[in-house]
């Protein structure tokens, strides 16, 4: 997936979970159902006739009647699916409270963008989103390497999900050989079997890492001896592979539990990397910020758009913490168009004097996606944990970029 949706949805996802998580329950009403993707549907059908059953004595005559008419809902979504997506499903579905004493029917499935990893129903007066939210925290692909003389485990850490790709013994036999009068002999051939394995090992390692290197963050490799650093140095893996290699980590396993070993230990490097790329970010940005009319700085709402749409944007960067929706309206009259941040008091037609009407409501930030695509820009989503975030959606609204070529003045200075 390319970079760019990847952090559409990313955004997408985290709004949904903020929706959700303002939603209430009059009463212990809404439900949340976490299905993991090998469970069978059947099953999860099983388990809600009898939830069902079982909710049929709640004593509260409203809450029983929302929460059987809940899981009916959820029963009848159900029949849509043979089995759960490749990352199993989220439903979220009750009666939500609306202005005064009104509730209304809510009901959102989420196929989460990591798999789901326990099987969970839960019936409370709000929606249970901390497992979502946890995959919200990690979101890159780094590479995995555990080896030693006798075995090596190459995975990928997606987000917060290790995956173990290949698990290779090798048949290098001990260096501590008793030997006779043999044994240099004996040494040239563990070392020429070692040799192969290291070699076959970089091929699987350049077969596996190559096709998405350019979306890697980053490679990691551990384990317990000298192994890791003699494998690292002798140009068994491709440069593109090496030059992404962040550290070496003393790891004591070289299985799957090694990777896992692997992932806890860069945990610190993997933090300091994602900050310091945002703050290098911002901090590009400033300086051609500072450099004025002879920068490539552009900010402002407008002044952003308008250099998207002369497609003289590079990178765009946003805040994360942007949530803006803009309103369009059309004069049923004169077909004059005109758009609002927020649903306008005044709707009289700048042009004729009749009532505008509403066309559509759009979320901005994905209006920003489209025409950087449109435009052949780059998007950078910045968080707002470091001080450049901070600024970034403080100072400028959380929407700025960095041109392609310094804009031709339109006024001379004399
Ligand atoms: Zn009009």
């Amino acid at each position: 997936m390319p970079s760019d949706e990847k952090q559409l949805r990313r955004y997408e996802f985290k709004k949904a979970l903020e929706e959700l998580s303002k939603q209430k329950g009059r009463g212990t009403e809404l439900i949340s159902l976490y299905i993991p993707p090998e469970r069978q549907i059947y099953d999860v059908v099983a388990y809600l006739r009898d939830e069902f059953s079982t909710s049929s004595n709640i004593k509260s005559k409203s809450t029983r009647k929302n929460v059987l008419s809940a899981i009916e809902s959820i029963m009848s979504k159900l029949k849509y699916y043979k089995q759960p997506p490749e990352t199993g499903l989220v439903f979220f579905v009750g009666h939500v409270q609306k202005r005064g004493d009104q509730t209304e029917m809510y009901s959102q499935i989420i196929e989460p963008p990591e798999p789901v990893q326990t099987f969970l129903y839960k019936c409370d007066s709000q929606f249970y989103t901390e497992p979502l939210m946890a995959q919200l925290k990690a979101k890159d692909v780094y590479g995995l390497i555990v080896i030693d003389r006798k075995e090596c485990t190459v995975g990928f850490l997606n987000g917060t999900n290790i995956v173990s790709i290949v698990n290779e013994q090798s048949l290098v036999p001990s260096k501590h050989h008793q030997g006779g009068q043999s044994s240099r002999r004996y040494e040239r051939l563990i070392e020429i079997a070692a040799n192969d394995y290291f070699k076959k090992m970089g091929e699987i390692i350049n077969n596996a890492f190559m096709p998405i290197i350019r979306d890697m963050k980053g490679v990691f490799i551990g384990g317990p001896g000298s192994t890791k650093n003699f494998f690292f140095e002798n140009d068994y893996m491709f440069k593109d592979i090496t030059r992404k290699v962040v550290d070496l980590y003393d790891v004591g396993y070289t299985d799957e539990s090694g990777l896992r070993e692997l992932v806890e230990k860069a945990a610190e490097s993997m933090k300091d990397m994602e900050i310091a790329r945002e703050k290098d970010l911002v901090n590009r940005f400033m300086r051609e910020v500072r450099k004025g009319d002879e920068g490539l700085a552009v900010y402002g709402e407008k002044e952003v758009a308008q250099a998207l749409d002369r497609k003289s944007v590079d990178i765009l960067i946003l805040s994360e913490g942007i949530r803006k929706t803009k309103y369009y309206y059309v004069c049923p009259n004169c077909q004059n168009t005109a758009e609002f941040d927020a649903r306008p008091d005044d709707n009289t037609c700048p042009k004729c004097g009749s009532a505008m009407e509403m066309d559509h409501e759009d979320d901005y930030v994905k209006t920003l996606f489209a025409m950087a695509e449109q435009s052949g820009a780059t998007v950078e989503m910045i968080g707002e944990d470091s001080d450049e975030g901070k600024l970034l959606k403080k100072a400028f609204g959380g929407i700025v970029g960095i041109l392609r070529y310094v804009p031709q003045k339109t006024t001379n200075s004399f």
